[in-house]
């Protein structure tokens, strides 16, 4: 067997490969040391073999009690990815696999590739969209910004602050591709009344690096909201510096969450401007999101914070009391909804697209009152 993580997005250690059914990895931690979780990476010589691997260090992992109920991302043609199950038992994640090709691509969630990245935005020009390099990374990476529609109302949408976290990439490129469709009525409507501010990959010094949660010094970007430095998260600098130009209206900053099986928003409640109006408006977008695409949920999330508490180093709190906005963190699960459980692929990047897709109505329905 031979196990690599060398291109993009990898990320593994090999402890002791020798034996199939009994394969010793590690989890590379994220710059920084604080963080790791995401794991990429490709077994061959594998065809017919009965294989189990352990990852060893799951435990100190950022978030080990994620691993319980996790199915492990696996793909042969790189486009289909389903589910193994796993097994977490005394800090080791396990899986058995016995697959049917020689060769199989194992990762924390369906990756979303440079390429990909690239393909994306280079449609998104092709199809009408405006392009601008906002800025370079710390690795030298172009920070792309696409920008659509010509109304009034600014409307910035980002997401993979936390590279990670894949699907939010997924759903941005469900968004985007319903966003220019010229048969989409509703879309045309929106883009009449809004101006759509759009950063696909918050982070792409991470996403190379196949980090979870951080950038190429070890940043939390979700916590650099606050007072963001060219020296430390260029990233947030950047776009915080354009939106202080274009002014915000709503925000969306999309996620992915380790541990919850469901698809919520976290709100920013928490900061000092929140008032019942505020609550109302992002009542209905909830209701409706949920109406237009049910893997959106209400019930299942993080709990509502206290009236004055938000942490303002957080890009929903910062942004909600910097601009007087509704900004909104979408959370979508690594695992699965369970409400609606899918066994054969669990959460996966259709189901993000089609939720990037169908977040048009709410905002059109909220825009009004913003
Ligand atoms: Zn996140």
């Amino acid at each position: 067997m031979h196990i690599s993580a060398r291109f993009d997005a990898g990320n593994i250690e090999v402890v002791d490969a020798t034996d199939p059914s009994d394969v010793k990895l590690r989890i590379r931690d994220d710059v920084g040391g604080e963080h790791k979780q995401w794991f990429c990476f490709r077994a061959s010589g594998i065809g017919e073999v009965p294989c189990t691997f352990h990852i060893t260090n799951a435990g100190t992992c950022s978030y080990p009690v994620a691993w319980k109920g996790y199915h492990v991302a696996a793909s042969v043609d790189r486009q289909t990815w389903f589910r193994v199950p796993t097994s977490y038992e005394g800090g080791t994640l396990t899986f058995r696999h016995t697959p049917a090709a020689d060769t199989v691509w194992y990762a924390y969630f369906a990756p979303y590739s440079q390429e990909r990245h690239h393909d994306l935005v280079a449609g998104c020009v092709d199809a009408g969209a405006r392009h601008e390099v906002l800025g370079q990374t710390l690795d030298g990476a172009d920070l792309d910004l696409l920008t659509l529609g010509e109304g009034p109302v600014p409307v910035w949408i980002i997401a993979r602050q936390h590279p990670g976290e894949t699907m939010a990439e997924w759903w941005m490129e469900g968004l985007l591709e319903r966003l220019l469709d010229a048969d989409d009525a509703l879309a045309r409507a929106l883009l009449s009344k809004a101006t759509f501010y759009l950063v696909p990959n918050m982070n792409p010094d991470g996403s190379a690096r196949g980090h979870l949660r951080t950038n190429a010094v070890g940043a939390n970007l979700n916590r650099e909201w606050h007072a963001p430095t060219m020296e430390r998260a260029p990233e947030v600098k950047l776009v915080r510096d354009r939106m202080d130009a274009t002014g915000v209206k709503l925000c969306l900053d999309i996620h992915g969450d380790e541990e919850l099986p469901y698809v919520f928003i976290s709100g920013p409640e928490g900061v000092p401007s929140w008032n019942e109006a505020r609550e109302a408006v992002r009542l209905r977008f909830e209701q409706v999101y949920e109406q237009v695409d049910p893997d959106f949920q209400r019930v299942h999330g993080y709990g509502r914070s206290e009236p004055g508490t938000a942490n303002m180093t957080m890009c929903s709190n910062q942004v909600a009391e910097r601009y007087d906005a509704l900004a909104l963190t979408l959370e979508m699960p690594f695992k699965d909804n369970a409400n609606a459980p899918d066994e054969a692929h669990g959460w996966s990047p259709e189901r993000s697209r089609l939720l990037g897709a169908a977040v048009l109505l709410p905002i059109a329905t909220v825009l009004a009152e913003l």
